[in-house]
């Protein structure tokens, strides 16, 4: 089938997540049809440099052969095999407890998704489950950061903190609340970190306390702010919110779905601090986007009240028909393998090329704010470098950008409010973040 039809097909009947419908209807789809490394081929032949890792899924880079090894062999062996009725699978098995051995040790319990969204989805669930097992039924209210994103669930959708994940879709629910983000760039605020860090602590308590610590359930927080704009908290602020949590006795659940998976530097962001959360929720870097995959982690104390409250012989109504895939999780036992074997120790090596890509950006008329953990960076476009102020959303920077580093052979994600967010995958080398700078500063020249 030739391109045309294809676009003309997808025009019909394919419904893209999260674009403007009438938009894309005019726009047309971009068809990818190969990757090999750091590098996507388009159906054109045109060949890019993917500096987001697809959707900050791709890790490990495109074409690791032994990965796709790993899910075909399983494929041939078994191809699925359900959790339900007390069957497993022994890819499954294997993987929660390499994901026991490298997450923190409070997370002892591993329930499988297939993404993201149904990994904090099933979070919420297993929290409200959790309290009404354990006697404290009072306890629905969870708290959540202003530009935070947990994905787009019916429930997780209102712990999204970003208005186009809200319009038209009745969420926040009355149970779900915010606290302001640490948004250091755009704070009239006390910005050293200690500020930053003392700002968050003191309204998660004051929210808290307004709420009642009783109705209180669990705050949910990224380690760093991702799809609401990489921003980055600094050192020792999640370590904070977890003592905060810890003291005022609500849940502590950190989404990792983005930071998980050496993507800030460490195997999880809660490694750097020594954090250790009541929950964690991942996926993306899990499978590498090899296949779909999701997990919540949970510590025993959760766990147990679970397992107490269920009675002798009720199930716990929670379930999915591809919980615990074994081709995912062949794929992603061969992922981690990797990461461990070399990936990550490469993304700790090459951070600093990317770091000082992104710094040396700030001497560009447009660039405002530079700011990255490990592989995870952004640049904040400003009109005016002395005000901070924004651009006029009417001049469509941000797609005029994205057009532009596409044609220049670089694709990255260009957020509305013109920030510039970058998930380089764990294999890049420092020639490709030559290429990548190059090529930005020459799409940015262009646009000025
Ligand atoms: N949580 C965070 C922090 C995310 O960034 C995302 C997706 O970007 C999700 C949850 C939802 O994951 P998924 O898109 O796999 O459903």
């Amino acid at each position: 089938m030739n391109d045309e039809s294809l676009v003309a097909l997808d025009r019909q009947h394919l419904i893209h997540p999260v674009i403007n419908y009438h938009a894309h209807e005019k726009r047309g789809v971009t068809i990818l049809e190969s990757g090999q490394g750091a590098y996507l081929t388009d159906s054109q032949g045109n060949v890019l440099l993917d500096a987001f890792s697809g959707l900050w899924c791709v890790n490990t880079g495109y074409g690791q052969n032994s990965v796709v090894q790993a899910g075909e062999a399983q494929m041939r062996k078994l191809p699925y095999a359900t959790g339900y009725f007390h069957f497993g699978s022994e890819p499954a098995i294997k993987l929660a407890a390499k994901l026991v051995e490298i997450t923190p040790v409070s997370l002892q319990h591993v329930y499988f998704t297939m993404g993201g969204s149904d990994a904090v989805d099933s979070a919420i669930r297993f929290i409200v489950n959790y309290y009404n097992s354990t006697g404290q039924p009072k306890k629905k209210h969870f708290i959540s950061i202003e530009r935070g994103y947990h994905g787009s669930s019916s429930q997780g959708s209102g712990l999204t903190a970003l208005p186009a994940f809200h319009r038209h879709f009745d969420v926040p629910l009355p149970n779900q609340h915010r606290i302001p983000c640490p948004y250091a760039y755009r704070s009239s605020q006390d910005t050293s970190p200690e500020g930053i860090i003392a700002e968050s602590v003191a309204a998660l308590k004051s929210k808290v306390e307004e709420l009642g610590v009783d109705n209180v359930a669990a705050f949910f927080c990224e380690p760093v702010i991702g799809s609401g704009g990489v921003i980055v908290p600094p050192k020792g602020w999640l370590k904070a919110l977890q003592n905060c949590c810890n003291e005022l006795g609500i849940l502590f659940v950190v989404d990792e779905v983005i930071t998980g998976f050496g993507r800030t530097g460490t195997m999880f962001a809660c490694d750097a601090e020594d954090v250790t959360p009541d929950l964690m929720t991942m996926a993306k870097g899990l499978t590498a986007g090899y296949a779909p995959m999701g997990a919540v982690m949970m510590s025993d104390a959760v766990y147990q009240g679970l397992a107490d409250g269920c009675g002798p012989d009720a199930p716990v109504g929670h379930g999915y028909t591809y919980s615990a895939h074994p081709v995912s999780a062949a794929i992603a036992l061969e992922v981690i393998r990797l990461y461990e074997e070399g990936l990550l120790a490469n993304g700790q090596a090459v951070a600093r090329h990317f770091e000082a890509g992104l710094m040396a950006m700030l001497d560009h008329p447009l660039v405002g704010d530079a700011r990255s953990r490990g592989l995870l960076g952004a640049l904040e476009l400003v009109a005016n470098k002395n005000s901070k102020a924004r651009f006029d959303p009417a001049l469509k920077l941000s797609e005029r950008i994205a057009t532009a580093a596409y044609k220049n052979g670089l694709i990255f994600r260009a957020f509305t409010d013109n920030v510039l967010g970058f998930a380089p995958a764990l294999c890049y080398t420092k020639e490709d973040f030559d290429i990548l700078f190059e090529r930005l500063k020459r799409t940015l020249d262009e646009v000025l």
